[in-house]
């Protein structure tokens, strides 16, 4: 069976489909693609960013991008002028905005890769516009402004805003850049019920004002990330969180930023499917310790399972417990608790009972996933083990796990994986 019509009609790769991928990232393109519509349909004609910064969250840069586009986002943003490189090396055009540097951050390239570029104080529009005196651009630079609104983070504080703002426009004047944008970054959108964020829309309105009078005419106002997106029509605030763009990282990936809420809830597919297939299946005794430390000991004679994905892999050592659901070809599937200590390379799965390491069950090279979408276990049960935020666990899936991606309209080839 194939890679991808095994995904599709099983919600797993089964250990005949075509490939050596012993351990595998699948990224379901057709899902970001239907994520991408469902936050279109919330967001009705204004700019969608799909944010595809830190490798897309995990989930592979270039083919999110492609997919993201396809599916009707408007631009890209990633945080670094080198994530945006990478992009545009992959033969990507679309607008691109980057809004994180350093006094290192190579601008004249920036200029080349034809970016955006998010601006929070007055060194960042200094070093841009002499790159843009250095590499006389045929247009003006796009900027967006990002101002602080109470996060606390990058962006400018609304006391620097006037002067950072008549600097701008005075390099306006000078048709060496053009404040195209004002945004800021929300601080509590994933807990609706708070005042801040009210708090923080009213604060941007008035750095409106000041960038205004400061004779800067930005056309494309933007605040909300995935939780403000999807609560905005909730919380009856939809122009003053929406504006004119979106700025959507998370909801693309087909993860809920709410707690308590599932991405089902949300109308949104999970894009990230993390998988190996059991190793070893082995009959110990009562009283048979597991892993480093040996705080896991048997209190029966069982049959342990190894799963072979740890801390390298970017499984958090701290996630002892997290869920892994085992597919079996003689046996029904069922989805375990690991036990003990996560170690560098593999986990223990106690399968509850002795004798099953009879060959005729398949315990050997049952697929075992982690998460992913359907009857597997979600993100959020590993971050809860982990005690973090599903956003931490995709990003931090390691590069020693091949990302494998299928589906995406935007491919010609027909070909299967
Ligand atoms: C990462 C990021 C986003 C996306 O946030 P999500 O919650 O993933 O949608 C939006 N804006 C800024 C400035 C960011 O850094």
């Amino acid at each position: 069976m194939s890679l991808t019509s095994g995904y599709r009609q099983q919600g797993f790769v089964p250990l005949d489909a075509p490939g050596d991928f012993e351990r595998l990232a699948l990224i379901d393109l057709d899902a970001l693609e239907y994520n991408v519509t469902r936050i279109r349909s919330l967001i009705g004609g204004r700019e969608l960013v799909a944010v595809v910064k830190a490798d897309a969250y995990g989930h592979g840069a270039v083919d999110v991008a492609r997919s993201a586009l396809a599916a009707g986002a408007d631009a890209l943003g990633v945080v670094h002028v080198r994530e945006a490189a990478t992009l545009r090396d992959a033969g990507i055009k679309a607008p691109m905005i980057a809004w994180l540097h350093t006094p290192r951050t190579d601008f004249e390239l920036a200029l080349r890769l034809n970016l955006q570029l998010g601006v929070s104080s007055l060194w960042e529009l200094e070093k841009i516009a002499a790159a843009a005196q250095t590499a006389t651009p045929s247009q003006p630079v796009l900027l967006h402004l990002k101002v602080d609104t109470g996060l606390g983070r990058n962006g400018v504080m609304l006391a620097d805003l006037e002067k950072l703002a008549a600097r701008a426009r005075a390099y306006e004047v000078q048709g060496l850049v053009k404040v195209r944008g004002l945004f800021t970054h929300l601080a509590v959108a994933d807990e609706p019920q708070r005042p801040e964020t009210a708090s923080q829309s009213a604060e941007f309105d008035r750095a409106l004002m000041i960038a205004e009078n400061a004779g800067l005419t930005p056309q494309v106002l933007h605040l909300a990330n995935t939780p403000a997106t999807f609560t905005a029509a909730d919380l009856q605030q939809e122009d003053a969180l929406l504006r004119d763009s979106v700025r959507v990282g998370l909801g693309l990936y087909g993860l809920s930023p709410l707690p308590g809420v599932s991405p089902q809830e949300l109308g949104l597919r999970p894009v990230m499917h993390l998988q190996t297939f059991i190793s070893s299946v082995k009959e110990v005794p009562a009283g048979q310790g597991v892993s480093y430390g040996l705080h896991y000991v048997t209190d029966q004679p069982t049959t342990l399972a190894l799963v072979p994905l740890g801390y390298a892999d970017g499984v958090p050592r701290v996630a002892t417990g997290g869920p892994v659901r085992i597919y079996p070809a003689g046996a029904e599937p069922r989805t375990y608790r690991e036990v003990g200590r996560i170690a560098m390379d593999q986990m223990v799965i106690d399968l509850g009972a002795p004798g099953l390491s009879d060959p005729a069950l398949g315990y050997l090279g049952a697929p075992a996933v982690l998460f992913g979408a359907g009857q597997n276990p979600p993100v959020t049960d590993w971050a809860q083990a982990a005690g973090t935020i599903n956003y931490e666990i995709v990003t931090r899936i390691s590069p020693r796990v091949p990302r494998v991606s299928v589906g995406g309209s935007w491919r010609n080839d027909t070909t299967e994986r």
